[in-house]
């Protein structure tokens, strides 16, 4: 066993690993070895902690053998998520922090003597307090998770749900939290206690459901900041620096994200929680596309554009992840480049399904660094652009955004492609992306709709160039 100050230097050190970890995920050239401190921060924490256990009874054999099971579906689940999961596999892992921060405080209230809490009736004040912060935070974020993985999965449907008095009854649920918070610290009765988890549960299902569209993004790193939250509560509980540090860094970085994200999404922070944001007519920008004549071409058009261009930017999105064609789009970039085209790639906030997908992507395909822009670095160069090649983007060209205050996107701000001499859009049909609605760009005279599969489509100019 390994004495208390020994423990709190190796967790001392473990909270700087994740700083270094956080600070190494910012980017994606250091992201690797930014992931590489968490593991080794996070193996530190967990063999200390081991170490720092006086007696082994029978049933810590059970923690192990549960640490075993669970550490190997992660990491089995790891290796098998396609990249395009990756967003509801983050909103399912956020539900089990929240898990298990109502078990850990239940623990705690159940038998407040084995974590030194006191004694069953009679748990020390401040002890209660966080433990009925971690519980409620912790029920939130399950339930709310648990909504947001559905939603991304496709289970239940993307679109705002929404009903009359849906603020008033998300706010009287929360004052009704506090109130059960004063009267469990007043008389310690489980019945107030139980009543506090419960009705947490429903907040985060009253929370979540409202938004919807392009919000979403808001919502997963609004949750992430919640898992840490309630991690850090669990663990003043625990009395466990280690897990007060890395829920504290969780839930404030997640906390900022939440905030770069919705200046991204033009969104104020307080609107996206408070739900139905992205609730408005979710039919507006939806047009008859059978009406509309829309111009396609091939292979050889886009190679011939593109070939007698000076200038090109790529817009990635979402199709570009699933058809993984990230590869070929670099081969194709490279080939431009030999031609004397000069190329750049433009990167919304949103696109994809999770923040910094795109920039993954890329990252993998080893694009490089100064070639790639932020929206608003970029958004003045369509207009003297000769082409914009829009591969598997859909909502972030939408001009809807701009114009159209009933739909779902209105005020995010968009990529203009619209405004290059020439569109061309590679994706497989007209159907709409993510928030469910229908661009006007795909009927413009200056787009050219390339419909195929994003990857085949590269491969395929790649020949013709
Ligand atoms: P979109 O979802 O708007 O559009 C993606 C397009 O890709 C679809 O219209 C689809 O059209 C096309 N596509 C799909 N598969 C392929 C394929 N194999 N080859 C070619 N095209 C394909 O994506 P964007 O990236 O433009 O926008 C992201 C959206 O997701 C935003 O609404 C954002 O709010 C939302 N979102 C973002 C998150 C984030 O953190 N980044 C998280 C959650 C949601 P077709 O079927 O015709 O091929």
């Amino acid at each position: 066993m390994i004495s208390a100050n020994l423990l709190a230097i190796f967790y001392l050190i473990s909270g700087i690993l994740f700083i270094l970890a956080l600070r190494g995920l910012s980017s994606p050239e250091t992201s690797r070895q930014g992931n590489l401190f968490g593991i080794i921060g996070m193996a530190i924490a967990i063999t200390v902690t081991f170490l720092s256990i006086d007696n082994f009874s029978s049933g810590f054999l059970y923690v192990i053998l549960f640490l075993l099971v669970g550490g190997s579906i992660g990491a089995f689940i790891a290796f098998k998520i396609p990249m395009t999961a990756m967003p509801e596999l983050v909103a399912g892992f956020h539900s089990l922090v929240g898990l298990a921060a109502v078990f850990v405080a239940i623990s705690a209230f159940i038998s407040p003597e084995v974590f030194n809490l006191g004694t069953s009736g009679n748990i020390k004040l401040a002890s209660l307090i966080e433990m009925s912060i971690g519980a409620a935070v912790g029920a939130i974020t399950f339930s709310g998770s648990i909504i947001a993985f559905l939603k991304l999965r496709g289970i239940m449907s993307g679109s705002p749900i929404t009903f009359p008095g849906q603020h008033i009854l998300n706010l009287l649920i929360l004052i009704s939290i506090i109130v059960l918070t004063y009267f469990l610290c007043l008389n310690q009765s489980p019945n107030f206690f139980w009543s506090l988890i419960a009705i947490s549960f429903l907040v985060g299902f009253l929370l979540i459901i409202p938004i919807g569209g392009a919000d979403m993004p808001v919502v997963i790193s609004m949750l992430n900041s919640y898992s840490g939250w309630a991690a850090a509560g669990i663990g003043f509980t625990l009395e466990n620096t280690a897990l007060i540090i890395t829920g504290a860094l969780v839930g404030s970085s997640g906390a900022i994200l939440s905030y770069i994200m919705c200046k991204g999404m033009n969104r104020s922070f307080f609107n996206v929680i408070l739900g139905g944001f992205g609730g408005t007519d979710q039919t507006s920008g939806k047009t008859n596309k059978e009406q509309k004549p829309v111009k396609s071409g091939n292979a050889d058009d886009a190679a011939f554009l593109m070939k007698n261009a000076s200038s090109v930017i790529i817009v990635p999105g979402y199709g570009m992840a699933v058809a993984q064609a990230q590869h070929a789009l670099r081969e194709m970039v490279d080939s431009l480049k030999k031609n004397g085209v000069k190329v750049s790639y433009a990167i919304h906030p949103v696109a994809g399904r999770m923040p910094g997908h795109m920039n993954v992507l890329l990252a993998e395909a080893n694009v490089p660094y100064d070639e790639v822009f932020e929206l608003e670095e970029i958004n003045n160069d369509f207009a003297n652009c000769d082409v914009a090649y829009v591969i598997g983007a859909n909502d972030v060209t939408n001009p809807v955004a701009k114009t159209d205050p009933q739909s779902p996107i209105y005020g995010m701000p968009v990529l203009d492609v619209e405004k290059s001499k020439s569109v061309l859009f590679v994706k497989r049909s007209l159907s709409p992306g993510y928030a469910g609605i229908d661009n006007d760009l795909f009927y413009r005279d200056n787009t050219l709709m390339l419909f195929a599969d994003a990857k085949k489509m590269t491969e395929d100019i790649i020949k013709n160039l």
